[in-house]
């Protein structure tokens, strides 16, 4: 493993190469906040299991986790329910379509959604915590977030971004609607709803998301502050579920091309958990077809080659 000062010098460069390489990206603009951003912003970030955070690039950029929250709902979800109350709401089987797809609402064979890090599967995710935790849901979410990101100051909603988003849910509210009719969302829609689109907003840096992945990938307990925060069996959950469902229907490409677990968001961020070894962390708003950050990926490949971090 290199030693700090490799892997800054690592980071540095690869800020340098890859900050440029959005291809064709574009910021995403169906939540009409994120289409506000720098696409130029870069920021990358490293969290070593020694408590190390390193990062390049603009790392003082602060974005939305968007996606990158269902990671967090997930790991809280299950150490509040268990593993048995959470799998029986949703599956763990990667999807063959896009994350907020209505054409096609892939489920299991128990009319569930196919795995908690698509759009309907968190929608079922916040409604259950919104459920059970009522008025103290959000509080709870972010408390155990800034936990996870080793965040001292403690993690906040961007209130313009959660207001963008949920004035302009179509997709997301005919999905829980829908969900709901056929009873597989089984608590208010609005209410699940609005839990979901605030921990979408939650703002972060590449820092946090970094820690947040090391904290996954060694196995529950914070490199930041030492304390166990998911439990070693529910942390292999969630990386499991990274490593075959994290980039939408372009997981097995992402797992080709980098081979860590990670879960990306439309905001352009993408946090990787690497067992034993890391946590990265990467922001560029340009964004694929598949709504994965271009450069972020670019930028993975790279250091996966590198540093040898392949593993799944
Ligand atoms: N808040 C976004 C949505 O529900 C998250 C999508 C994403 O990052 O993949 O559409």
């Amino acid at each position: 493993m290199e030693n700090g000062l490799d892997l800054q010098r690592i980071l540095d460069k690869t800020a340098e190469d890859c900050r440029a390489l959005t291809g064709d990206g574009k910021p995403a603009s169906y939540i009409p906040e994120l289409a506000t951003v720098n696409p130029k912003l870069f920021s990358i970030s490293a969290a070593t299991l020694d408590g190390a955070v390193l990062s390049s690039g603009d790392t003082n950029a602060r974005f939305s986790m968007q996606s990158m929250s269902k990671v967090i709902s997930l790991a809280f979800a299950l150490e509040r329910f268990g593993h048995d109350d959470v799998f029986s709401k949703v599956g763990m089987e990667p999807c063959s379509e896009p994350f907020n797809s209505i054409m096609k609402l892939e489920m299991t064979s128990n009319h569930t959604p196919l795995n908690p890090f698509i759009n309907s599967g968190s929608i079922v995710m916040a409604g259950l915590i919104a459920e059970r935790l009522g008025e103290s849901a959000l509080e709870e979410v972010l408390g155990f977030a800034s936990r996870m990101t080793g965040n001292k100051r403690g993690l906040e909603v961007n209130e313009r971004v959660y207001r963008s988003e949920s004035m302009t849910a179509d997709r997301n509210r005919s999905l829980a609607y829908f969900m709901h009719s056929i009873g597989t969302l089984s608590f208010d829609v609005e209410r699940s709803l609005d839990l979901y689109f605030r921990m979408c907003s939650i703002e972060v840096g590449t820092g946090d998301l970094a820690v947040m992945g090391a904290t996954l990938a060694n196995a529950g307990k914070s490199p930041a502050t030492g304390e166990q925060i998911t439990s070693l069996d529910n942390s292999y959950t969630v990386i499991g579920i990274m490593s075959v469902c994290g980039l939408y229907n372009e997981s097995a490409d992402f797992a080709v091309k980098v081979g860590v677990p990670a879960k990306s968001g439309v905001s352009g961020g993408i946090v990787c958990a690497v067992p034993g070894k890391m946590g990265l962390a990467v922001f560029s708003p340009p964004l694929d077809a598949g709504g994965n950050s271009v450069a972020g990926v670019k930028a993975l490949s790279g250091l996966s080659r590198q540093m040898k971090l392949r593993g799944i």
